[in-house]
């Protein structure tokens, strides 16, 4: 469900004519809907009302501030995995004690903010990283509240590059292995063991495989509290999958909610879940301008200012997001296949081959759909082409959070070496 919608043949961001936001932002630029955002976490937390849950929002799917405190605004938690994201989240004005922070390769510095911080949870995933945390966390005086990501080797399907369950994955700890490493953690004066983790993949479409994993969690907290280990919390993850397209049709947060309460039945604990694309992917999307149509050799590639530099998703992970215009085609049109590419001098800059779409000419205004997740965070300034700007509707008004940078932005970030007059 979101709030994109055509309103007498203009697509709209809630109240507002995404025409208008292409014509006085300009192109590209990244739309985020304020309403779409606060629905998707309700649905979630609505549906945990009465246990102890926290839903800690994963800011990698979408960190832009202006997205990030207006989740912090309902209530929402923080999952980080760097210490520009805990900044950010901080900033945002989501509370230290709502923060956890996950990452396979946490620095010294970023644990030590963190620590100074005093952040909800580390979620660790090697004996090397509870090792720096301990000493970090004794010359602080302090004790560091973990939970170790347990590794459940299992695997959710999805794109292979967003998988993260099994054992050739580089994340979290072995299964077989948690009993010993948690024996070690209490016995560390600097780590207090409070929880298990567990994030197996993302865009997972069936709630299913998350079960077989999360059932192992319950196993293992009750194991752990039988070896006197006092385990308090339950982190899920995040990981559901979203349409992208009409064809997509993963479970729904209520039937991941109704599963994962199913799962926890007969435990106390806190449950801790870290959704990202869940909540963000398809409360926003990316305006382009089309600036060329070119045939040549029986194909037509519809050239837009707007590529993977803005939206890396199509070359990284062979996705495919919808595209629409944002002024309605007729009804009737008929539809060509074209290809949709952006400027960037690279062959993968390509969104999509032989894609049927309605006539497209200079200067067209189109959407692409569900670009919330993985979109913004993603882009990079490659071909010294400035980072997208990014908006966020409100109802009937906008707010810029983010400007597109100017060339002068670009260049300031650059010196020339000091021995060039
Ligand atoms: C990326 C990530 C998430 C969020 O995943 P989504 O598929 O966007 O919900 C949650 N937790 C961890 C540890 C992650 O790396």
């Amino acid at each position: 469900m979101h709030h994109f919608n055509y309103v007498d043949g203009r697509l709209h961001c809630e109240g507002v004519p995404l025409e208008d936001i292409a014509r006085e932002v300009g192109t590209p630029t990244y739309v985020y809907s304020t309403a779409t955002l606060e629905r998707h976490y309700k649905v979630l937390s609505e549906a945990f009302d009465g246990s102890k849950y926290l839903i800690a929002y994963s800011v990698k799917a979408c960190g832009n501030i202006g997205v990030v405190s207006t989740l912090a605004k309902l209530g929402a938690g923080a999952d980080v995995v760097s210490g520009g994201e805990l900044a950010k989240a901080l900033h945002a004005g989501i509370p230290a004690e709502k923060i956890v922070f996950s990452g396979v390769g946490k620095t010294r510095a970023e644990l030590t903010a963190a620590l100074e911080a005093g952040i909800h949870q580390f979620n660790v995933e090697s004996f090397p990283e509870m090792e720096r945390l301990n000493e970090i966390a004794m010359s602080l005086g302090k004790k560091a509240p973990i939970a170790f990501r347990v590794n459940p080797h299992v695997d959710a399907g999805g794109h292979a590059n967003i998988s993260t369950g099994g054992a050739e994955h580089k994340f979290g700890i072995a299964w077989h292995e948690a009993g010993e490493m948690y024996a070690q953690a209490a016995a560390m004066e600097g780590i207090n063991p409070v929880g298990v983790d567990v994030h197996i993949g993302s865009q997972i479409m069936d709630v299913e495989p998350m079960r077989i994993a999360f059932e192992k969690v319950v196993t293992l907290v009750r194991e752990l509290r039988e070896q006197g280990i006092n385990i308090q919390r339950m982190d899920l993850g995040g990981g559901l999958g979203i349409p992208y397209s009409p064809k997509d049709n993963p479970d729904s947060p209520a039937k991941y909610a109704q599963m994962i309460r199913e799962v926890k039945q007969g435990i106390d604990v806190q449950l801790i879940l870290e959704p990202g694309r869940m909540i963000a992917g398809n409360a926003g999307v990316m305006l382009a301008n089309v600036e060329y149509v070119k045939e040549r050799d029986g194909r037509t590639f519809v050239i837009l200012d707007s590529g993977m530099n803005d939206l890396a998703r199509p070359a990284l992970y062979d996705a495919t997001h919808e595209i629409n215009l944002l002024n309605e085609p007729a009804a009737d049109a008929s539809l060509k296949p074209v290809d949709i590419v952006g400027p960037v001098c690279e062959t993968t800059d390509r969104f999509e081959e032989a894609r049927p779409m309605p006539p497209l000419k200079q200067d067209d205004k189109i959407a692409f759909m569900s670009a919330g997740a993985y979109g913004a965070v993603l882009s990079s300034q490659y071909n010294a082409r400035p980072l997208a700007a990014e908006v966020i509707v409100n109802g009937d008004s906008y707010s810029v959070v983010r400007p597109r940078p100017s060339y002068e932005d670009i260049i300031a970030l650059e010196n020339q070496p000091s021995w060039i007059e």
